[in-house]
């Protein structure tokens, strides 16, 4: 076997990547047969699992592995004074152009011509400020009834900061974690699942005490760069890019974007932002609650700080389809592998019979994926060569693939052969679930 070639990205990646999401079930256009929606897509079978796997990663490690972290599921629909609040209305008719070189934003009136009036750059095309997709709540279509779709996770925790301290007796420092679907009407939409206008996010809000923020801060980054990490992707396509004064957000005091460097660039994963006392402080100012944080040990009375970490799961995914993808020469072929994490690979196991005309071979298999089923999503698949099924597992990222052969009928063994060193070892049936069960930790 050949050493794989450096997982570079290379500009028909892309290309690459859209095709094998759609040939091996991960990702679909959404609407497809009737031309398909811009910036829609569909999981597939193998994508949902992935998905799932990704999600459950998270939750685990932010609310069930830290004692200072609860989790949070809120509506997508919020009262429109929530979004007054946050700033996300006040906005809406804004159309704005943006500088490429010195990220200013204009209004689009005030700008003549496609070059910056500042400093001569290159132009976006004129977008709107306001990206939040519009609804009616009820009968009647007016503005009483108008109301949005969330465009972030956030604005759900912040409303609902003191059910969750008074709920759960919560003491500043801690956290509150969410994950789901957040829509966006975005103007640029290409790069596949990067930019889309329905998409997930996985969010934590941690409050904290005013003067301790800036130490927080800067363990939040560390803390979710190390995920990334941890997940499997590699630190070199991996960095932490800290935001300039003014790039900030008018409710920011410090911003860094975990970016990845994806073959159409350097780009953001996720943003971990010092978001101060805004949120509170607004929804106080609008709701006419007081959102204060009484500490009874020491009788202070404070409106946390809070940091976020916010974070895109579909451009995770893209992210970890990417950095796993590999094309490698076996006895001068081209092997795929999708080199997932075992904890994010879609199906954990291919049970493959050798030969599927023997009946007591198909048997066995099936009687193994019956038993795997309980532990981990496996499939049974005996519909080509033993070959073919390999290099299809290999292409979905599947980390063990279990074969049946003659010789298991006699000595109560099987093959199972692993993705990335297709070295095969010979396991006794008893043992098998044990085998997998303990690599896929
Ligand atoms: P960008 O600058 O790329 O538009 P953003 O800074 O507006 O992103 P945030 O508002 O910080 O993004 O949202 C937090 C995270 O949500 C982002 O880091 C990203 O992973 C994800 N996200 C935001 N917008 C989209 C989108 N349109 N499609 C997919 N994921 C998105």
């Amino acid at each position: 076997m050949q050493q794989p070639e450096k997982n570079q990205p290379q500009p028909d990646m892309m290309d690459k990547m859209v095709s094998l999401c759609k040939r091996r079930g991960f990702i679909f256009q959404s609407s497809e047969i009737y031309g398909g929606l811009a910036a829609t897509w569909d999981y597939g079978p193998l994508g949902a699992e992935l998905k799932r796997n990704l999600k459950e990663a998270w939750w685990r490690s932010n609310v069930y592995e830290r004692d200072d972290i609860e989790g949070l599921d809120c509506a997508i629909l919020m009262r429109s004074e929530a979004w007054m609040a946050s700033g996300h209305v006040s906005n809406f008719e804004d159309t704005l152009v943006d500088c490429k070189s010195c990220n200013k934003r204009f209004k689009v009136e005030n700008v003549t011509g496609k070059k910056c009036p500042e400093c001569d750059g290159e132009l976006t095309e004129p977008r709107q400020f306001n990206m939040m997709l519009k609804t009616h709540l009820g009968p009647i279509e007016d503005s009483t009834s108008l109301t949005y779709l969330r465009p972030e996770t956030a604005q759900g925790i912040f409303v609902n900061f003191k059910n969750v301290v008074d709920s759960m007796r919560r003491r500043v420092p801690f956290g509150i974690a969410q994950m789901g679907k957040s829509f966006r009407n975005e103007v640029t939409t290409k790069s596949f699942t990067f930019r889309s206008r329905e998409f997930e996010q996985m969010e934590i809000e941690f409050f904290v005490k005013p003067g301790t923020d800036e130490g927080w801060y800067s363990k939040w980054v560390e803390e979710r760069f190390n995920w990334y990490v941890k997940l499997g992707l590699k630190r070199d396509n991996l960095r932490m890019r800290q935001h300039e004064k003014h790039e900030l957000a008018h409710y920011a005091k410090a911003c860094t974007d975990i970016e990845y460097q994806f073959p159409f660039g350097w780009s953001e994963l996720e943003g971990i932002a010092n978001r101060t006392d805004f949120d509170l402080t607004q929804h106080g100012r609008l709701s006419g609650k007081d959102m204060e944080f009484f500490d009874d040990a020491t009788n202070e009375r404070y409106i946390p700080y809070v940091i976020e970490p916010s974070g895109g799961i579909d451009r995770s995914i893209l992210a970890f389809l990417f950095d796993a993808y590999r094309e490698e020469k076996v006895r001068d072929e081209k092997r795929v592998v999708l080199g997932l994490h075992n904890s994010l690979a879609p199906l954990k196991a291919a049970v493959l019979p050798l030969l599927r005309n023997r009946p007591e071979i198909v048997e066995m298999a099936h009687k193994i994926t019956d038993d795997l089923k309980k532990e981990a999503k496996v499939r049974y698949d005996d519909t080509a060569s033993i070959g073919r099924l390999y290099r299809r597992q290999d292409e979905i990222g599947t980390p063990y693939c279990i074969t049946v052969d003659v010789d298991s009928l006699t000595d109560n063994k099987v093959t199972v052969r692993d993705r990335d060193t297709m070295k095969q070892d010979r396991i006794s049936l008893s043992k098998i679930k044990e085998y997998v069960v303990e690599r896929l930790k």
